[in-house]
């Protein structure tokens, strides 16, 4: 029996690993890939205190390896259930089952696809959801971006410094991104901004060839790409703990600044809940309140436990 079990080895996740331990929990970390979270594919992180730049997968690193040596215990499964049987939870994973008196979830969000026939088949073939990661495979090339927010402008001024040519495409013709951004991107010789627009259709000979782009008008345009990113927000990973925890309409849990669920003893840390600002600094601030909650939980719980004796 743990007393804490965190899902997922985000920022959030292991920030609150980190309090937990330090005041001498039994921790459990569960992740379902790789540590680190969405942080891990950003090239470098300007915004975060301290440290002026440092990449992503460095944070990642230094954060897991802290974690690791206060005594944390990792297990790489996919959650896929949780059952609340009052003072204990059990959490499911595709392997096994664990545990805990208190569940902290910290599972951030994964990408919003476009719903295209053959997105998902051209996967590493063209098409991608990380600049930062696979963009150097484009040097030279012809590539287009999707998205009219901050990822989608960040990744095309980073690959209007390696491909040859950039599209941008945005369903509207205002963006979301900082204004900042957007002046620079038009400062490029070689981006084009398309707006009022959206990709409709990838046209493949086993990899991306090309893209259909439709105007809001009707019309439609072929481009030919070598390399498609698409940058259109994030959905919460929420979907296993839907029928216990209760989400907001976009599938994000309903939390507020205490990091509490409407389920005793299961509480939320990061980018999965109800929140204003989604940042590395707002996802460790929740890792932080979310395990001083749990911390308390678990505190009672064991005085509980030592009175019925
Ligand atoms: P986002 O801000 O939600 O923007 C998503 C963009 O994709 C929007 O422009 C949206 O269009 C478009 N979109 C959504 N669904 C679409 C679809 N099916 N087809 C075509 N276009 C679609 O997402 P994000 O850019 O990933 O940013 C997520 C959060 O992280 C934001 O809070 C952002 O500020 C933050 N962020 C911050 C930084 C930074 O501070 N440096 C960097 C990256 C991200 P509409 O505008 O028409 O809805």
């Amino acid at each position: 029996m743990y007393d804490i079990i965190i899902v997922g080895a985000g920022p959030a996740g292991l920030t609150s690993a980190i309090y937990a331990r330090r005041a001498n929990k039994k921790v459990l970390v569960l992740e379902a890939t790789t540590y680190g979270g969405q942080i891990i594919n950003t090239l470098d992180i300007a915004n975060y205190p301290v440290e002026p730049h440092i990449s992503g997968f460095d944070f990642a690193t230094k954060l897991f390896n802290q974690v690791k040596d206060l005594g944390a215990e990792f297990v790489f499964e996919k959650v896929i259930d949780i059952i609340d049987n009052g003072k204990s939870k059990e959490v499911v994973t595709t392997k096994g089952k664990y545990e805990g008196k208190a569940i902290i979830l910290a599972t951030g969000n994964d990408n919003r696809k476009l719903g295209l026939d053959n997105e998902d088949g051209l996967l590493g073939k063209g098409v991608s959801y990380c600049a930062t990661c696979d963009g150097a495979f484009y040097k030279g090339k012809t590539v287009a971006v999707v998205g009219g927010g901050n990822t989608a402008l960040e990744d095309a001024l980073y690959l209007s410094d390696i491909a040859n040519k950039v599209y941008l495409i945005h369903r509207r013709n205002e963006f979301r991104a900082e204004e900042a951004s957007v002046d620079d991107l038009k400062e490029k010789d070689n981006v084009e901004i398309i707006c009022n627009s959206n990709v409709t259709k990838l046209v493949e000979d086993g990899k991306l060839k090309a893209i259909e782009v439709t105007n809001n008008d009707g019309s439609v345009n072929t481009i030919d790409v070598d390399g498609l990113f698409i940058a259109v927000g994030r959905i919460p990973e929420n979907q296993n703990f839907a029928k216990l925890i209760k989400l907001d309409e976009a599938g994000y849990v309903e939390a507020n600044e205490d990091c509490h669920t409407n389920v005793a003893g299961i509480f939320v840390a990061g980018d999965n809940r109800v929140k204003l600002l989604r940042q590395l600094v707002t996802a460790t601030g929740d890792g932080a309140v979310a395990a001083t909650e749990a911390i308390k939980y678990v505190n009672i719980l064991i005085r509980g436990e030592k009175n019925d004796v």
